[in-house]
């Protein structure tokens, strides 16, 4: 089966092109538009931005996928779009063109949960994933601990009561004015720097509840770059800078792993996913495993152009969704719920 995957919820434009085969997905071709130079001066996405661009780059990215997979939009099995959750203008975009093409040509469709896409960005290093399986969802919107017992149901286990992990990358990266988006240069800082700075302080909840919480972190941070004067001016090539990178970067894994083992135990879970595009980063990827190695349990970190939004893990879940009966009726959802 050919599927066609696009993705438009916030920032990136992309399609891609895979064939569902007994063995698992494989990809055929990926185009995607990144929007970081127009966004870039804002420090963060502007929505009416980003919808307009997509609507400039949709058609081009779509013909990019199927001439890289040297095959026309008929020869697709099924369609699979992003239905939310996301920036309703952004979603709107490809939900529409997806509908329109499918209708056109006839062919079967499918509107795809956004954080289910990044489950199955799972499946492409790993078609054989034991379930039950734990999915920690790390993105710029999303810290989000899930059940998985198979690659299309999520059940919420636990969530941050604030920001999302990768705003305090992003925060970070802003607050020292290193650039957009700031999760892969904090990554880059850190990894070049020779020590970590002192760790950062875990937060305590009162009620007990299992959860994440990052802002504070973000405050944590600015406090710490208010000690050192000139710190926010040094630059990436700053040892201070780096070390302050690595000490976050080492905080945020070691947060996000840490209630791992505990929901093991309660779930009998035997894998751990690790997706979204806090997942690219090299301390939580290296965390993660080191974690699994102890647990005896198997682990999926998809390859990093699986991980950060795009167009192939949205068609690797549409491949194993049913189409839709009324692709006409249906909307794209900016709150989406898991199970629509
Ligand atoms: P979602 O709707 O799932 O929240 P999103 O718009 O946040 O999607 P993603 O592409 O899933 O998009 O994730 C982007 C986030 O990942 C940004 O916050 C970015 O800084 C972060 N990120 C990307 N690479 C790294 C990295 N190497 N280390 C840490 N964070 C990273
Ligand atoms: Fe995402």
């Amino acid at each position: 089966m050919l599927v066609l995957g696009l993705e438009s919820s916030c920032d990136d434009c992309s399609a891609a092109v895979i064939r569902e085969t007994p063995e698992g997905p494989k990809l055929l071709s990926m185009a995607r538009k990144s929007q970081d130079e127009i966004h870039g001066p804002y420090g963060g996405v502007v929505p009416e931005l980003a919808a307009r661009e997509h609507l400039l780059q949709l058609r081009g990215v779509i013909a990019d996928a199927l001439a890289k997979a040297d095959l026309p939009l008929k020869a697709m099995d099924r369609i699979a779009v992003t239905r939310g959750p996301g920036l309703v203008g952004c979603l709107l975009t490809t939900f529409s063109a997806s509908k329109a093409m499918a209708w056109r040509e006839g062919i079967p469709w499918v509107g795809v949960h956004h954080l289910l896409g990044h489950l199955n960005a799972a499946r492409f290093g790993a078609p054989d994933l034991p379930f039950p399986a734990l999915a920690l969802l790390v993105s710029g919107g999303h810290t989000h601990l899930y059940l998985a017992r198979d690659w299309t149901s999520l059940e919420l286990l636990q969530k941050t009561r604030d920001d999302a992990a990768g705003e305090a990358f992003d925060k970070t990266a802003r607050m020292l004015n290193l650039g957009y988006p700031g999760g892969p240069i904090v990554d880059t800082c850190a990894r070049k720097a020779a020590k970590a700075a002192a760790p950062f302080t875990p937060p305590k909840f009162r009620d007990g509840k299992a959860s994440w919480s990052f802002s504070g972190l973000k405050t944590a941070v600015r406090l710490r770059i208010g000690q050192e004067p000139g710190l926010d001016a040094a630059g990436a090539e700053d040892p201070r800078v780096g070390a302050l990178c690595r000490s976050l970067q080492e905080t945020v894994a070691s947060w996000l792993l840490k209630p791992v083992p505990g929901w093991r135990e309660e779930t009998g879970a035997r894998s751990l996913v690790v997706s979204g595009g806090v997942a690219c980063n090299s301390e939580l990827r290296a965390q993660a495993q080191a974690l699994a190695a102890k647990l005896g349990i198997v682990l999926a970190v998809p390859e990093p152009r699986f991980c950060t939004d795009n167009g192939a893990m949205i068609a690797a879940a549409g491949a194993v969704l049913a189409p839709s009966d009324e692709p006409l009726s249906l909307n794209a959802d900016a709150n989406l719920p898991l199970g629509a």
